[in-house]
């Protein structure tokens, strides 16, 4: 009886009213998992398998089906029927009367299609994915679904711009981007929410450029009171991330204490020196929006000197944030006894929109335009499609 109910149930999801004959947009490849001897896949809806880029399917699978899948030189073993792999991989797509088609894999929901691909001997799987509703997997893991709706749409415009900037990311994987946080974190259709949705829907297609170009639109939680300019995180001065101020400073405070002996083993790690015991640490005290010789001018740690029994070592502030595990580099350091503390504000690298900053902003009453004109300088929002 159960089962009635649930097949019932997907029967009338797949075929849904779909609002808009959809128009063109990009399609990104993400790769959901690789290294698989065996696929397990289920299908609520009605779908077709695709050997390669053949317009005939290969097999058509009623609601519900639930397939494993393996590989053996030439041929794909799809619930022990043998399908040819032509080395374009096999497709799996709704059949032509469904129209609001996921998969599951891994207890997750995917809108597109199921791209199964064999590489280095070995299972990878693939969701060819619409750009909207890619957004609509990624948005509501980046940002509160309950927070002002200006602040939704700057996140969809970044998210938006981030993913079709960085889509070569994985080329030589054979996909675009990855579903973990090293790309974006990308889960499916199951944690889709009302309020993210209708964010993508009203900026539809909307980019960030800077002198017509895709901008490398970076993000973060919380810059703790003032951004930061790119060159001092990695090197490269990009006009559009630029140090701006925040509505609020000193936000999201955070304290770590060490003992003296694991900092100055780090330390000696971070310059590839031996300082001996920790004697002083070197290092003016933050002023947000202020420089010196030891911060940049948002405030962020340039270095620390670090004063050592055997010597001293000069440690930068990135440096210190992965070897301590900090979420920061806007912070205060203090030795008393054999203890350091290390106090800051903020959370992330601080390029770009900071996403506390951007509800800070919203609230304010300013549009996702001035928010996003306020955390990437100089760019133009631009439909792209
Ligand atoms: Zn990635």
């Amino acid at each position: 009886m159960k089962k009635t109910v649930l097949a019932l149930a997907c029967l009338f999801s797949c075929v849904a009213f779909s609002p808009a004959e959809a128009a063109w947009q990009p399609q990104l490849a993400v790769g959901l998992v690789a290294g698989q001897e065996v696929l397990a896949l289920k299908l609520p809806c009605k779908s077709q398998i695709f050997e390669g880029n053949s317009p005939k399917a290969a097999l058509t699978l009623p609601a519900g089906s639930q397939l494993s899948i393996t590989h053996g030189g030439s041929h794909f073993t799809v619930n022990g029927k043998k399908l040819n792999n032509s080395g374009e991989g096999l497709f799996i797509k709704a059949a032509p009367e469904v129209k609001n088609f996921v998969f599951t894999w891994s207890q997750k929901d995917f809108r597109g299609i199921a791209k199964v691909m064999v590489r280095h001997g070995k299972l990878a799987l693939i969701n060819m994915v619409d750009t909207e509703d890619y957004l609509k997997g990624v948005v509501p893991e980046e940002m509160p679904h309950d927070w002002p709706a200006e602040a939704l749409k700057a996140q969809s415009v970044a998210a938006r711009t981030y993913a079709l900037e960085n889509r070569k990311r994985h080329e030589g994987e054979g996909f675009d981007l990855c579903a973990t946080t090293h790309c974006q974190q990308y889960l499916g259709s199951k944690v889709e929410k009302a309020a993210a949705s209708k964010a993508i829907e009203a900026t539809y297609g909307e980019v960030l450029t800077y002198q017509g170009k895709l901008i490398n639109a970076f993000f973060h939680t919380d810059s703790g009171g003032m951004t930061e300019d790119s060159e001092n995180v990695w090197g490269t001065k990009l006009p559009y991330l630029r140090a701006v101020e925040e509505k609020a400073k000193y936000t999201q405070p955070w304290k770590k204490v060490l003992t003296a002996e694991r900092v100055a083993s780090l330390a000696g790690k971070g310059s590839h020196k031996d300082i001996g015991d920790l004697k002083r640490i070197e290092l003016s005290t933050l002023k947000i929006g202020q420089g010196s010789n030891d911060r940049t001018s948002s405030g962020r740690v340039k270095q620390v000197v670090f004063v050592g029994s055997k010597g001293r070592a000069a440690v930068s502030g990135n440096d210190l944030r992965s070897l301590l595990g900090l979420r920061s580099t806007m912070f205060n350091m203090k030795m008393d006894h054999k203890q350091v503390t290390v106090e800051g504000y903020g959370w992330g690298h601080g390029l770009g929109l900071s996403q506390w900053g951007a509800r800070k902003w919203a609230e304010e009453g300013k549009s996702y335009r001035d928010i996003l004109k306020h955390y990437y300088q100089h760019i133009a929002l631009k439909k792209l499609y």
